[in-house]
């Protein structure tokens, strides 16, 4: 077995495995490391994909598999106030971009299990289940200490998630206190669904007090359903069963669509899960995924910015490791970190619409325009990095 590679990647995540995949479709003879801590599959909440993604997935030769039959196709997203029955509903092919008209709905234990076996029969050297333990740059590049073994790269791509592997051990990982946020979800069978091609669809209710819910349907009889609050409008509620309920009853419509469903497994928690880390990259090293940074999950972007950030990431590596780049990522880190912090940027302008009152009201509104509908789409479509859309070029978002 080898011991020394040209990438390590920490993090079998959509970040991780997408990030080996770009590299060994970009260049089948790079050697890639990546090593997961955890058996897959596993559970992991963030079901719902963009169509901003589906151009990543052809380029990494992964839309075949992911269009297969095994995953429900998303065409829109709909978005209820609980204080009345109106919606407004985003569909994805209205956003005047061809490529961008669908997405998918992914159990993640499946989803992230076969983006991982992807890079893996792209080449990838996978190690699971094993823990990085430690990272120590030297003039290699990077040594890497595994549970297991130690590995030496002449870069490392960090995608651990949101537990932040360098970033933590850097001192560098920083908690966001404007969306501090906890989630209470989980799976279940029975729930009433749109019929025909809106049975895929996202359904998000806007509750009190800046909380929201969403309904995920999988290809079958299972979804993901799940409740957002604020823990600063919510100090003394728990993220239980009974809270969980509650919310959820405040909506007719969630109501209805569950009166006849069954939770399978058990209820899940996450809390104040809003980060990012002071610094992305380093001479030999790069943050990609949740690993960088996390905002608020509304819009789903979680997936997309991981998998944006990994092929920005490995077009970087790939030019770091051509001769004449003694310097690695120093002088090329930069692009990246722009580039990312503009779509962040983006995403972070349409999550604090959101999160303003009324969002429905208002956007019923403003979506009657037909150029500011089409506008709106593309961004809930995930496509924040193209110039041509108004509210980029105005500077609404
Ligand atoms: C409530 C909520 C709802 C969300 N909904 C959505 C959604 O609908 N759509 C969406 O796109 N996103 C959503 N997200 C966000 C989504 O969960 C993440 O953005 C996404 O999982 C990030 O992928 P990643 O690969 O960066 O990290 P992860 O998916 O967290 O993968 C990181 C991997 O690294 C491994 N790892 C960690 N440390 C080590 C180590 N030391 N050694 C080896 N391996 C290690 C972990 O085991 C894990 O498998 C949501 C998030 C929350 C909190």
């Amino acid at each position: 077995m080898k011991r020394t590679y040209d990438v390590i990647v920490i993090g079998g995540g959509p970040s991780g495995s997408s990030t080996a995949s770009f590299l060994k479709v970009q260049n089948p003879s790079l050697d890639v490391a990546l090593v997961e801590q955890l058996e897959f599959p596993r559970f992991r909440i963030g079901e719902s994909l963009l169509p901003a993604s589906i151009p990543h997935f052809k380029a990494m030769k992964f839309f075949d598999k992911l269009k297969s039959g095994k995953y429900i196709v998303k065409y829109g997203a709909r978005f209820y106030s609980h204080q009345s029955s109106e919606d407004i509903y985003f569909n994805f092919s209205d956003c005047g971009v061809e490529d961008l008209a669908f997405a998918f709905e992914v159990p993640r234990k499946e989803f992230d299990h076969d983006l991982l076996r992807h890079a893996e029969s792209l080449g990838t050297e996978v190690f699971q289940p094993e823990s990085v333990l430690e990272v120590v740059e030297n003039d290699e590049g990077v040594r890497v200490r595994t549970d297991r073994r130690e590995l030496q790269g002449r870069f490392l791509v960090d995608s651990s998630g949101r537990s932040a592997h360098v970033a933590t051990r850097r001192n560098q990982k920083v908690s966001r206190s404007d969306f501090n946020n906890a989630g209470v979800f989980g799976h279940f069978k029975g729930i009433k669904r749109y019929s025909g091609k809106h049975e895929g669809d996202i359904t998000i209710t806007v509750l009190n007090d800046g909380a929201w819910s969403w309904i995920i349907p999988f290809l079958g009889d299972m979804a993901s359903v799940g409740v957002v609050f604020s823990s600063k409008n919510f100090p003394n509620k728990r993220p239980d069963w009974d809270f969980f309920q509650e919310q959820l009853n405040l909506c007719k419509e969630f109501q209805q669509a569950m009166v006849h469903s069954e939770l399978v497994g058990e209820l899940r928690t996450v809390a104040n899960y809003s980060q990012f880390s002071e610094q992305l990259f380093g001479k030999n090293w790069i943050l990609v995924g949740d690993a960088s940074t996390f905002i608020d999950p509304i819009f789903s972007s979680g997936v997309h910015l991981g998998i944006s950030a990994a092929r920005k990431a490995s077009e970087l590596i790939l030019q770091a490791l051509t001769p004449g780049h003694q310097d690695g990522l120093l002088p090329l880190g930069q692009s990246y970190v722009d580039h990312m912090a503009l779509g962040i940027k983006r995403f972070r302008g349409i999550i604090s619409m959101f999160y303003q009152r009324e969002f429905v009201a208002q956007m019923r509104k403003t979506l009657n325009r037909p150029h500011l509908y089409q506008a709106f789409t593309g961004v809930v479509a995930g496509d924040v990095w193209n110039e041509e859309n108004p509210l980029f070029q105005h500077g609404v978002i």
